[in-house]
C-alpha cells in the first residue's frame, strides 16, 4: 500500500453526507475556490489559505473508519471552494482510496485543467459538474469566470467516457426561465451523463457574506419547489426524484 505524508486545505468535513453523490458519503469541502458566484452559500472558502491543514493520512483513515455507511453506492465526494485546485495533493490519497475500492467523485466547477487535474482524472469514478449558467456573458457576470472553460471540461468527460451529473442553481431572473434549462440539457447530453439536478437557490450562509468578500452578492427569493419541478417538466423529467435521466 502507497503512504502518503502529503496534505490538503481542509474548510470542513461532512461525514454522513447524502446530498453530493449516490449514496451515503463523507464530503470533504477543500478551501481556495477560483470563481466568485454571487450566490456561493460557502464563500468562507474562496481564500486558499483559510480552512486547515490536514495530513492526507489523517483523512484516509477518517475516510476508511465511514466505510460501513457506505454499502454498495456511497463513498467520498471532494467538493469545495474548487477541490481541483488543489488537484495535486489530493492525487496520493484518491489512489489508496482506489487501492481500498473507495467510489470516489468530486463536486467541480470545471473553471480548471491543467497537468495535476489530467493526473488525477483517471482515478475518479463521478464528476459532478456544476454548470452556472448556460449563456457565456451571463455566466461571466455570476461568476466572474469562463463558460469557455467549464465546456471544455466536460469535453473532457466525454472523451475519458467518465460517468458525470450536471448540476445547476435555478436562481429566479438568471437561471429560472425553461429555455436556458433546456439548453442545459442539449449542452450536457452523453451517454455518460446520469443525471441533471437542478438545485433551488436559497439564501443559506448569508451570514458568510460581507462586501468585501462578495461584493456583487445576488439578492432573489428562494426558489420554489414548483419551480424547480415545471423546470424538471420542461426537460421531460416528472420530479426530482427521477431526475437521472
Ligand atoms: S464555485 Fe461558486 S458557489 Fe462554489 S464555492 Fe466557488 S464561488 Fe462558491
Amino acid at each position: 500500500m502507497t503512504m502518503s505524508v502529503s496534505q490538503l486545505r481542509v474548510h470542513k468535513i461532512e461525514s454522513m453526507g447524502t446530498l453530493d453523490g449516490p449514496g451515503i458519503r463523507t464530503v470533504v469541502f477543500l478551501q481556495g475556490c477560483l470563481l466568485h458566484c454571487g450566490y456561493c452559500h460557502n464563500a468562507d472558502t474562496w481564500q486558499a489559505t483559510g480552512g486547515e491543514w490536514m495530513e492526507t493520512d489523517a483523512l484516509f483513515d477518517l475516510i476508511m473508519h465511514n466505510r460501513a455507511y457506505f454499502k454498495k453506492r456511497g463513498g467520498v465526494t471532494f467538493s469545495g471552494g474548487e477541490p481541483l485546485l488543489q488537484a495535486k495533493a489530493l492525487l496520493p490519497l484518491v489512489k489508496r482510496l482506489k487501492e481500498e475500492d473507495i467510489h470516489v467523485a468530486v463536486d467541480t466547477s470545471g473553471a480548471i485543467w491543467n497537468d495535476a487535474v489530467e493526473a488525477l482524472f483517471p482515478y475518479i469514478d463521478l464528476v459532478l459538474l456544476d454548470v452556472k449558467h448556460t449563456n457565456a456573458l451571463a455566466y461571466s457576470a455570476l461568476t466572474g469566470g469562463r463558460l469557455s472553460h467549464t465546456i471544455l471540461f466536460l469535453e473532457r468527460l466525454k472523451e475519458a467516457a467518465k460517468p458525470y451529473w450536471i448540476r445547476q442553481v435555478i436562481i429566479a431572473g438568471i437561471t429560472d426561465s425553461p429555455l436556458q434549462v433546456k439548453i442545459l440539457d442539449a449542452l450536457t447530453a452523453s451517454p455518460f451523463r446520469e443525471k441533471i439536478e437542478l438545485l433551488p437557490y436559497h439564501n443559506m450562509g448569508e451570514h458568510k457574506w460581507s462586501p468585501e468578500t462578495l461584493p456583487f452578492k445576488i439578492v432573489a427569493h428562494e426558489t420554489s419547489d414548483e419551480v424547480i419541478e415545471e423546470l424538471y417538466k420542461a426537460i421531460g423529467v416528472t420530479n426530482d426524484a427521477e431526475s437521472t435521466i
